[in-house]
């Protein structure tokens, strides 16, 4: 049992060395002497060395229909503690490190498959137009930087104040690791309302952003916008990422099918940059009016200036490899981050008293307070910012996609599902099964082994991809 920790002492009797062990250690050595400790060491390495486990415990059994004889039949009966353990999961880096990896490696697949073909994508998808596209929020009030050692924060030669009397400069370098870069200049400044506003309606805006996309398009071809689905349907696969002043921002992969999705050919008429300058176009004039309110006057929701562009072809473009693998990488390096890699919180809050107390920095409790505030008020119900003031009032999903983009994480499951398990064939078969739960997670000597089971994995995963790369 190769890097499974026996604790630093191994090689010595219990008792001798008692005193000098840690509870952990104490924990690991009382596990491997527990008489199914092989086996379950088995399950722990098919969940991938998952760091919270859900356990199971009841039985299935598949039969041929016709005849009842038993094909398979599995219990935990005799599995140790009479239970089994499943993966939690979680795509969240944080929460469990294993389950994040197979999470986004399943996303790799998902936006590769939209992009190159397989997994029910035919071929010929590659040669249809794609873009990746960026979209930011506003700035709602400057922030520091982080700064590389030449430059510095915001410079400002004859300085000057705010009307609450800060300076509007910050001759200051901000290390990327540091606190600083994020945090505005002048919290009293900062536009708090508008920033979890923009959160709160970023989905509809998004939605407006596909619409005015049919629409440029539709106009650019000179055709109407009601027979545009006759030629012409749009897929994309999106992620959100908190930057660090804890605003959202989009990446996604946009693609022009013909009128039955990825596997038709679009009209001649559409081509990358066609879809490009429909993107700009879009962007720049969508916006999403937010519900009127006293307290916060009227306020129309927009996209930020930055808005990056880049076609997908398989080759250079301005310096940089925008190549269907570069980009399945880069938005599912995305999908293991979540709010908490910003500073805030994975967990919803329900009192203010959580978000006064919460382990956060200024900036993001003074946004977790604002959907707090906006929360109470009657024309911002529909926002629901009070049960999603933890992700500063933004609601949407780590990837969203449209029905047609490729393939989906259900899918890819049921086929690793099929692969483990013998093939079948079900529609001749009957199966009875009753599964309960009975636990979660780890104790301290099992986190240590797991935690050595998802090392040696990601080990063994790192070194298989570097012979592969190498050859
Ligand atoms: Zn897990
Ligand atoms: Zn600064
Ligand atoms: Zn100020």
């Amino acid at each position: 049992m190769n890097g499974i920790p026996k604790g630093r002492h191994s090689g010595a009797s219990k008792a001798e060395c008692r005193p000098f062990l840690s509870s952990t250690e104490r924990d690991v050595i009382r596990l491997v002497h527990e008489p199914g400790f092989d086996r379950w060491l088995d399950q722990i390495k098919a969940t991938g060395g998952c760091e919270n486990p859900v356990y199971l415990a009841g039985y299935t059994t598949v039969q041929r229909a016709e005849t009842g004889e038993i094909l398979r039949h599995y219990s935990t009966e005799n599995e140790p503690g009479g239970r089994m353990p499943v993966r939690c999961r979680n795509r969240r880096e944080r929460r469990c490190a294993p389950c994040s990896y197979l999470h986004a490696g399943d996303t790799y697949q998902i936006v590769r498959a939209g992009l190159s073909g397989g997994k029910g994508v035919h071929d010929s998808v590659q040669h249809h137009p794609r873009v990746l596209v960026t979209l930011t929020a506003p700035g709602f009030g400057p922030v520091h930087r982080a700064t590389d050692s030449a430059e510095v924060c915001r410079p400002r030669r004859n300085g000057g104040l705010c009307p609450h009397g800060l300076p509007v400069g910050c001759p200051h370098r901000h290390p990327a690791d540091s606190s600083a870069p994020g945090r505005p200049l002048c919290p009293a400044c900062y536009d708090y309302v508008g920033h979890v506003l923009w959160h709160a309606l970023a989905g509809r805006l998004w939605a407006r952003f596909c619409d005015g996309l049919k629409r440029c398009l539709a106009s650019m071809a000179g055709i109407p916008r009601s027979r545009l689905g006759e030629q012409l349907r749009l897929s994309f696969a999106k992620v959100a990422e908190y930057q660090k002043r804890g605003a959202v921002h989009f990446h996604a992969v946009i693609r022009a099918d013909g009128p039955d999705g990825p596997n038709a050919a679009p009209p001649p008429w559409i081509d990358t940059d066609f879809l490009e300058n429909a993107v700009h176009s879009s962007a720049a004039t969508g916006y999403v009016q937010a519900p009127f309110s006293s307290a916060t006057g009227e306020r129309k929701i927009v996209w930020g200036e930055q808005i990056d562009v880049h076609p997908i072809r398989g080759e250079h473009f301005t310096g940089e490899i925008v190549t269907p693998d570069a980009v399945a990488a880069y938005i599912s390096k995305y999908i293991t981050k979540s709010v908490s890699d910003a500073g805030g919180l994975d967990q919803r809050v329900h009192t203010y008293e959580e978000i006064a107390y919460a382990p956060v920095n200024p900036h993001i409790r003074a946004l977790m307070a604002t959907c707090w505030r906006l929360g109470a008020l009657p024309e911002f119900e529909s926002l629901r910012l009070r049960p999603w003031a933890h992700t500063l009032g933004y609601r949407g999903h780590a990837l969203t996609k449209s029905r047609r983009y490729s393939t989906t994480y259900g899918e890819l499951r049921d086929v690793r599902a099929r692969y483990a398990s013998e093939s079948i064939g079900a529609s001749d078969t009957l199966t009875d099964a009753a599964w309960r739960y009975v636990g979660s997670g780890h104790t301290p000597g099992e986190e240590e082994i797991a935690r050595a089971v998802s090392h040696e994995l990601r080990v063994a995963r790192e070194s298989y991809r570097e012979r592969v790369t190498d050859e």
